[in-house]
This record gives C-alpha cells, structure tokens and sequence, in this order.
C-alpha cells in the first residue's frame, strides 16, 4: 500500500500548478458563503497578480448574492464556463464534495484543484489539498500567497478578513487557532477596515431578516430534553416576513446558544420554483460528542463535525425523527444498534 503525498508534498505541487499554468478558472459551492466567496477573490487576486489570465465563475442560480457580501470585483464574474475549459485549469475552493459544485462542466479543465478546509472532503480533484486545521479555506489561500510571495491589495485582503471572521464565528469557535490571529493581524496591515466589514456583515441587517428572526424563535421546538432544538420554516413563512432566502442565515446560531442543546438544527423549505419541496437543513454541534457532518453525510450532505448540512426532501416529521435518532446513536449508542429514543 503507498500512502498519498503529505499535505506539505501536495502544496509544493499545487504552487508548482500555479506557477507553471497560464489560464484559470476559480469556482467555488453553491449558495456560497463568505469564505466561499473570500477564497474566491483571494484565488482570483492571486493569479492575477502573477499575471495569469483568470477567471472568476459564479452560477447564475447563485445570483443575486447576499447583500454582505456583494462587491464590485464579484461583479465581473462569468456565469457560464468559456469555451476554452478544457484548456484551463478549474481551482475549486471550500467545496467538500463534487456535487455542490454549480456546473457539472467545471469538471472538464485541463487540472482541478481541490482547495479546502472540510475533514470530509471527497479529494475530487487531481490534487487535493485538503487541510482541516484550517480555520477556513482563505485560511489556506493565505499561505498559499505567502508561498508565491504576493500581498494582498486592501480589497482581496478585505475579502479574506471577511471569510476568517464569518468561519470562525468572530473569532469565537474551536477552529480558531494562533494562526487564524497571525492572518487578521496580517490582513488588518494590508489595509483592512475591521469596523466596516462589522457593520456590513453584522449591522446592516434588513428588517426583513429581524421579522424572520421573530417568526423562527417563536416556535422553536425543544426534543429529549433539549438534545435536539430545533426551527423549520417553511416557503410562506419567507413570503411572510418578505425574507430572502440568506436572511436565516445566523438564525442557527441562536438556537444553539440554548443552554442544554447539543444539535442545534434549522430546516428552511426551499423558495426558488425548481427547488419545489426541498428542504436545507443546517446542523450545528455545540461540542464533540455528537459530530454532525456524520448525520449529514447519511443524507448525501457534509461540513464540519459541529456545523454541516444537507438537502432533502423529507417532511419535518420524518426528518425530526431521524435527527433524534441519528442524535441519540452516536451519544447513547446501544449495544445492538438501534438506538430508538423515548419522547422527552
Ligand atoms: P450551513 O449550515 O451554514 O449552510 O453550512 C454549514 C457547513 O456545512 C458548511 O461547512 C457547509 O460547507 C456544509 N454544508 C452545508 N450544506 C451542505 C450540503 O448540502 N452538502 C455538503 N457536503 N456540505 C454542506
Ligand atoms: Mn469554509
């Protein structure tokens, strides 16, 4: 048996990528999210520092994107992949799994790059640099410059404040390490305004997204003694509250603050008309003894083992009920497997 290259090996193999290539395409999941999208930029403002011809995709479907994190540069990004695909080579980045990759095509580049930060990363690429001590996939775009010795212009170093803050909640979760302070410290240098992306990111919000807000606290529901806390909402309730979809991003967090919990979980409908009767469903742990991207990849999703997620479409009934057992499995496993718990 030969083990794979190590993470350092395939580094070296990436920046050799990188050196060498001339053209470039850099993609990165769908309904992207400040790290997405800060890698993105981070990846894009790299290559073209080095003079090389790239290219910045984001899926239509992915359009308009959230208020916070829209920006001019995102602006010039293509919609459907050039021509010369084949030639190029695809850096795809903060996408765990090939499916969440907006277009299927992205697949056909002369190399494809897997950067990213997920443990759980299905090493789609032809180099996988995968590296899950890292707070967030800019985190690794980061050093990725330091080793083609270029810095960051204000703005990409704004894009990457931006997903170090949104990854590692503020600073405040477990993958916050010295190394996460050593980059906001560098970035802050390169000309970062720390109290603007605050209020662009936390400050600004739409009323739309208090209401929402309201609307998902009132009817939290709590199972087997607070394991599970859990919010669905549905299509009208977004009609409602004339919410767009990314206005529950956040809400998840709320929940999982409750004293108690252990899987904090949102289920929101889908509202766009090809999505009919599907469901999003973000988990969040609130610490090791449940690893939640194991219940997600049950259901064909991933993330981290305290925040991932997955699409579905099941009812709430049937998926609360999973949940509570996938839960109750991995806390309370019994002896002959099944682990069917009792109502709270
Ligand atoms: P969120 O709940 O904020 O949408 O996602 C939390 C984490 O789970 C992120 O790291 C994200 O990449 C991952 N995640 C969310 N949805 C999916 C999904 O459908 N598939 C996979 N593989 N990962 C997901
Ligand atoms: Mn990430």
């Amino acid at each position: 048996m030969s083990l794979g290259p190590t993470l350092a090996q395939t580094r070296d193999l990436v920046l050799e990528r990188v050196r060498h290539d001339t053209s470039f395409v850099v993609a990165t999941h769908e309904n992207p999210d400040g790290d997405a999208l800060g890698s993105l930029m981070g990846m894009h403002g790299l290559l073209t520092a080095l003079g090389k011809d790239s290219k910045m995709f984001i899926s239509a479907s992915d359009l308009p994107l959230p208020r916070e994190y829209r920006c001019p540069a995102l602006e010039h990004a293509i919609q459907a992949a050039p021509a010369d695909i084949g030639e190029r080579t695809v850096v795809m980045l903060d996408c765990g799994n090939i499916d969440r990759n907006p277009a299927a095509v992205l697949q056909h580049g002369a190399h494809l790059l897997n950067i990213d930060h997920h443990h759980d990363n299905t090493e789609f690429g032809t180099l996988n640099l995968v590296d899950s001590t890292a707070s967030c996939t800019a985190e690794i775009v980061w050093d990725l410059m330091h080793g083609l010795n270029v810095a960051p212009t204000a703005a990409i170093a704004e894009a990457l404040y931006v997903a170090l803050v949104t990854d590692t909640g503020r600073f405040m979760y477990e993958n916050t390490g010295p190394r996460a302070h050593r980059m906001a410290a560098e970035l802050i240098a390169a000309g970062v305004d720390v109290s603007a992306v605050n209020r662009r990111l936390y400050e600004e919000m739409p009323f739309a997204k208090l209401t929402l807000l309201g609307m998902a606290l009132e009817r939290i529901q709590r199972f087997d003694s607070g394991a599970l806390t859990l919010v669905a909402l549905d299509a009208e309730d977004f009609a409602r509250a004339e919410a767009e979809e990314s206005f529950s991003e956040g809400i998840v967090d709320h929940l999982r603050s409750v004293a108690g919990t252990r899987v904090a979980v949102l289920i929101r409908e889908l509202t766009a008309p090809e999505s009919r009767g599907k469901r999003k469903v973000s988990l969040r742990a609130t610490g090791d003894d449940v690893d939640v991207s194991a219940i997600a990849r049950t259901q064909s999703g991933g993330g981290h083992r305290r925040a991932a997620g997955f699409s579905t479409t099941l009812a709430v009934p049937e998926l609360t009920d999973l949940l509570r057992r996938e839960i109750a499995a991995q806390h309370d496993p019994a002896p002959n497997g099944s682990a069917i718990p009792t109502l709270a």
